[in-house]
């Protein structure tokens, strides 16, 4: 009984970031072609790599939102199927769509010193993924209906992995995770929870290329997740 003003206020929030992504007027999406629903091809699989794998047939060459005629590559996301610890993004930027892979450019050279010089675990071992499997032009930042178009797969990636942590990286990815509309300076610090598992929100890492003085709070999170890991 005690935990209904929390339910209460959760999903007040949920309705906010969903509000958030609606509130724009852009037209709604057009209705999907048969088979082409996210999940429709991806029968039952033994294990998390053959899920990811369905589920990335099930992408196809996707063109779901406008962003698909702008793209080199589209970016799935990468790393190992059975990651204890998953890391949310925002989407491609140019070195990402040139290669087809998530956080390689100067971004994510910082994310792998973070995962593996912090956090001490090799950067193979973890996944990775972002909020858009594809570049928004100019890298600006990503529209709702874009959002709205890819979540089904992040879902089912991060139902495939099941990971023990989920990291939410910047305003995208930690809101994603949340279903909240608040600014991620807010969002930091406190554990929150995604189906059951738990999510550190923190800067992200193209953030601290700007301000690098923000690592401190990033190892800070980064030690908080090395806690969940240990539990
Ligand atoms: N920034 C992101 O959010 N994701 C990437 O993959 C690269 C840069």
């Amino acid at each position: 009984m005690s935990d209904l003003p929390d339910i209460a206020a959760d999903l007040r929030e949920r309705a906010r970031y969903y509000a958030s992504l609606t509130d724009l007027g852009l037209p709604p999406r057009p209705p999907a072609a048969a088979g082409d629903e996210p999940g429709a091809n991806v029968g039952p699989a033994s294990d998390a790599a053959a899920v990811l794998k369905a589920v990335r047939e099930d992408v196809g060459d996707c063109t779901r939102c406008k962003l698909a005629g702008g793209r080199r590559n589209i970016v799935f996301g990468q790393g190992n199927p059975n990651a204890r610890l998953m890391f949310v993004g925002e989407a491609p930027g140019a070195d990402e769509d040139a290669q087809g892979l998530a956080f390689v450019g100067r971004a994510g050279q910082l994310l792998t010193d973070i995962i593996e010089k912090g956090l001490k675990i090799p950067r193979k071992d973890v996944f990775i993924a972002n909020v858009l499997m594809c570049r928004p032009p100019e890298n600006r930042n990503p529209e709702p209906d874009e959002i709205l178009a890819c979540q089904p797969f992040l879902e089912q990636k991060i139902d495939a992995i099941r990971p023990k942590v989920l990291v939410g990286l910047g305003k995208f990815g930690a809101q994603w995770l949340l279903k909240t509309a608040e600014p991620i300076s807010r969002l930091r610090g406190r554990v929150g929870d995604y189906k059951g598992i738990k999510v550190v929100p923190t800067y992200h890492p193209a953030f601290l290329l700007r301000t690098p003085s923000a690592k401190k709070e990033v190892w800070e999170d980064m030690k908080v997740v090395l806690g969940l890991l240990a539990e």
